[in-house]
Formats: C-alpha cells, structure tokens, sequence
C-alpha cells in the first residue's frame, strides 16, 4: 500500500465515527494529499471501501497513470459525476467541507440529489490529519526550506542602497524558481524604512534609503510544499530604538524555539515569545500570532497563538515568528521553519538570524 492509500484508508476508518456514509473532498490541498493529484480540478468521494477520483479530459492522462483511485472524467461539472455515484451506490450521509464547498455548488449537489441523502459539514478533519508529516513530507519541506535559504542568500549578498523593493522581491521569485522552486508560496514580502512597521507590506516602487530598515519574509512551495522566512537587514547604521526592537524580538523568538516540544500546546510556545516581549515594553507591538503550521499551504493548523490548547506533535512543521511593529519608527519580524521531535524540535531554517548590514 503506497502512502496515499494509507491516508486515504486512515480517513476511511473514521467515517464511522463522523457519521458519514462518504465524505467529499474539493479542498485543493486535501485532495493532493488524499490522492497526489495537483491540478486545479479535481474531486474525490472517499466512501468507506472506495475513492472515487473526478477530473476533467485535460487531466485524463496524468489521472489513469498516477490516481490509484477509481477514476472519472468528467465533461460536465464534476459534481454532477459524484451526484450520480453517490445516487448509484445508495449513499445516505455525505460529509463535506463547509469551508470549501462554495454555495452554488452546494444547492447544486443539493438539486442533483435525491430526497433522503444528507449533507452533513465535517469540519477541518482532513486537515487535523495533516498536521503531523510523514518522513516523506518532512523530507519534502526540508527541501523546500533548503531552497528558500539558498535564494535569500543569493539575493541579499546583491541588495544595495538604491534598490527597489519590487525588484528585491521579483530577484527573490526568480532565485527559488531557479534553485527548484515551482512557485514562490505566497506574495514576497519585501518592505523597508517605515514600511516595515506594516507586518504583510506588498512591495513597492519604494527604493532601498541609506539608512534603512529591510524586513525580507518568504517562501518556496517545492513539489507542494512550502517553506516559510523572514529576516531583517539594514542599510547604514540602525539607529538605538531599532537595535533595541531587534535585539527583543530576537530573544523572543529564541526563547519560542527553545519552548517547543511535543506535549506541550501552542500557547505555551506563543506565551514564551510574549513574555519575552512584554519585558521589554513591546507586547502591545506584537499585534499577530507567534505562528502556524505548514505543509501543502502555506498556513495550515495547528496556530501558535495565545491561549491555543492545541498539543504540539512530534512531526508537525510550524513557523515560530514573533515580531513588534512601531508605526513612523519600523517593524521587526524573525521567522523560522522548525520541525517537532519529542524531546524539543530541529531547526531546519539553517539561514543565520543576524540583523544583516548591507
Ligand atoms: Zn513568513
Ligand atoms: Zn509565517
């Protein structure tokens, strides 16, 4: 059995217990998961002794060579194909995802069904599956980690005064690309001076000052799976009030990493950063959470976040990224991508956390 069959069976043996006759998939990142299928079409009905694949004829190839499932292809909607296996097999309960079934196909599963058969929402399941990796996916982000810090390095070690955050970011993109990256994991944040105070900048025509702060947060998505960073630089001499920000920020963020381990939840590893934080004044200046896992996205359960129970997990991949963001003044961010072992975690971001000088 390959080891997508095994997710899918695991998921099949709790059907039972979500009082489900099947469940409906049509999360993008789960229905990779459950079946390796990485198009933008795709949709599985995953009964408690079958997995039922629908694509359409662009994908017919790719899907009898690599989809172990019983595959469908489908020239209308795809739902309409799984209407009328779930009709043919006299399937009573379906579970779906609420959060990613939209409403027009809802009501339209809801007409191609027959009177008696129930759509019942499941909740993020699939994803609570997903929070502890597989050596196989643990050795995928490694990967993913490994490019993301080879592009960093190759781009900073060219950044200069004068530069302009688009084309930094831009630079960034076509680094991971170029070192084996399919795509940058979410929107390059490059930010400097000022700007950095705002913790999701979008990159501007703005050029890179004398004097300026840089706060550079990325991630590479390599055969799906993502990586994520920030780190900060600056040009000239960072004034006091700045060197003061970084250096808390950056005993935050060790104090966080030092936290983890399995058994212990997300919010203790959020307080330890808070805490820290809060000894220097700069609690209220951290206005997000310390972190979240990732994987096949970028943010995925568990959240490091204040007061979260969650229980931290060997093999879960999170971020641990405190930051403080003074508006007119600037913002620090320090990111790490760290795996959870038994005993604390593994580092994998390798990238140095310096307050780089450039
Ligand atoms: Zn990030
Ligand atoms: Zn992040």
């Amino acid at each position: 059995m390959t080891e997508i069959e095994q997710r899918r069976r695991s998921l099949s043996e709790r059907l039972t217990e979500l009082k489900v006759d099947a469940l409906l998939v049509s999360s993008p990142a789960n229905v990779r998961y459950l079946t390796g299928y990485a198009g933008s079409n795709g949709l599985l009905l995953l009964t408690k002794t079958e997995a039922h694949f629908f694509t359409d004829p662009r994908y017919a190839i790719e899907a009898s060579e690599k989809i172990s499932c019983k595959v469908h292809i489908e020239k209308k909607a795809l739902l309409i194909g799984a209407s009328a296996v779930i009709k043919r097999k006299r399937l009573k309960k379906i579970g779906f995802e609420s959060s990613w079934l939209r409403f027009e196909d809802y009501s339209k599963l809801k007409e191609e069904l027959t009177l008696g058969v129930v759509l019942h929402p499941i909740g993020r399941v699939i994803e609570e599956q997903r929070m502890v990796k597989s050596p196989s996916e643990i050795a995928l982000i490694r990967r993913s980690v490994i490019t993301n810090s080879a592009a960093y390095e190759k781009t900073i070690r060219r950044v200069h005064a004068g530069a302009r955050e688009m084309d930094i970011a831009a630079e960034l993109d076509y680094q991971m690309r170029a070192l084996g990256a399919e795509k940058a994991a979410f929107e390059t944040i490059v930010a400097s001076g000022t700007r950095t105070a705002l913790p999701h900048a979008h990159p501007t025509a703005h050029r890179l000052g004398e004097n300026e702060l840089l706060l550079i947060d990325m991630g590479a998505c390599q055969e799906g799976y993502a990586s994520d960073m920030t780190r900060v630089a600056h040009t000239g001499t960072p004034s006091k009030r700045i060197l003061k920000i970084y250096k808390a920020v950056l005993e935050a963020q060790l104090a966080s990493v030092a936290s983890v381990k399995a058994g212990v939840t997300t919010g203790e590893v959020d307080a330890a950063a808070r805490n820290v934080l809060k000894r220097h004044e700069l609690d209220r200046a951290f206005v997000h959470s310390t972190g979240h896992g990732l994987g096949l996205e970028i943010h995925e359960p568990p959240r490091i976040a204040r007061k979260d129970k969650t229980m931290l997990r060997a093999g879960m991949a999170i971020t641990i990224e405190p930051g403080a963001y003074i508006d007119g003044v600037g913002g620090i961010r320090i990111e790490d991508t760290v795996l959870v072992t038994e005993n604390g975690c593994e580092m994998l971001t390798q990238t140095p956390k310096d307050f780089t000088e450039i």
